[in-house]
């Protein structure tokens, strides 16, 4: 028996990095998924592997929504669980050197993106055949917590998505939808990006050094770990937690570093 036996989910970006381990862990508990991105050759190694649909769609494209809707209508007949995990940071920079044309680009996949996804969710999971619910987790950042000097846009999107969780949740409360909302904020997690990053640093080993200092607990967070915040937040054990900003970043937003 799996924790999510019976329910259906939606993952935006899931080809890659924590979103493919969505894929992977929610069909594990049993989910039936339907998954997005831009990726077709990574989506088709995932869906070989686990029985996942993909739909090829950008996030921010409003009417490419209808299609992704229409799918999860008529292939699973209902929504239970929607992940809102696609997003980006490159082009990104400082206040004074953001370009406009980057900021609205980034503005678009991690924020507007992110509201079309809750508000194409809720659609879907308010007809739902036994009646309207369903939990949409937002994938914010410990970078919606403490900022990052470098990424202005990064940094300003994702702590919008705290009150945009918040926002849907008091919402879908009040319209008595059986709906919860919450993000979730994870640090310093090894994703393929990451292990990029420290890769073509040039001292890799001084990179991985200074990124697994950013937690507490001194080493990086592994994708398994947010998708079982994910799979508690999806599922029924979570029916009271809403409108809640869960972080799972090794205590990096905790304290002080090294005080
Ligand atoms: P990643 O490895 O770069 O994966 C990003 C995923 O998003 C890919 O599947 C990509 O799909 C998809 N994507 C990008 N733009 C998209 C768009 N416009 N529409 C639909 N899908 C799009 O990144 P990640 O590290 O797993 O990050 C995933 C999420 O976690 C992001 O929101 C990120 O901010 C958040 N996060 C990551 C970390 C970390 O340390 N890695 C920490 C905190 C929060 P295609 O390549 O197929 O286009």
């Amino acid at each position: 028996m799996g924790q999510l036996d019976n329910k259906v989910a939606l993952v935006t970006g899931g080809t890659n990095g924590i979103g493919a381990a969505a894929v992977r862990g929610l069909v594990a508990e049993g989910a039936r998924v339907v998954f997005t991105g831009g990726n077709a050759e990574a989506a088709d190694r995932i869906c070989a592997d686990t029985g996942a649909l993909f739909v090829r769609h950008r996030v921010q494209d409003a009417e490419g929504w209808q299609e992704v809707s229409d799918t999860i209508r008529s292939r699973m007949g209902r929504l239970d669980i929607a992940f809102a995990n696609a997003g980006i940071n490159d082009g990104d920079s400082d206040i004074e050197s953001v370009e406009l044309d980057a900021w609205k680009r980034i503005v678009d996949v991690n924020l507007t993106g992110s509201m079309l996804t809750c508000k194409h969710a809720i659609a879907l999971m308010k007809d739902n055949p036994e009646g309207s619910g369903g939990s949409i987790i937002l994938n914010s950042s410990m970078n919606g917590i403490l900022a990052l000097a470098g990424d202005v846009t990064y940094s300003t999107t994702k702590g919008a998505l705290r009150l945009l969780a918040k926002s849907v949740a008091v919402h879908c409360a009040h319209k008595k939808l059986n709906i919860r909302c919450n993000s979730i904020h994870p640090g310093v997690i090894e994703t393929p990006l990451i292990q990029g990053a420290i890769a073509g640093a040039p001292d890799p080993d001084a990179a991985r050094a200074m990124l697994e200092n950013v937690a507490a607990v001194g080493r990086l967070g592994r994708c398994e770990e947010v998708v079982a915040l994910l799979v508690y937040l999806a599922s029924d054990n979570a029916q009271f937690v809403t409108g809640a900003e869960l972080v799972i970043d090794g205590g990096a937003t905790a304290g002080l570093p090294g005080v």
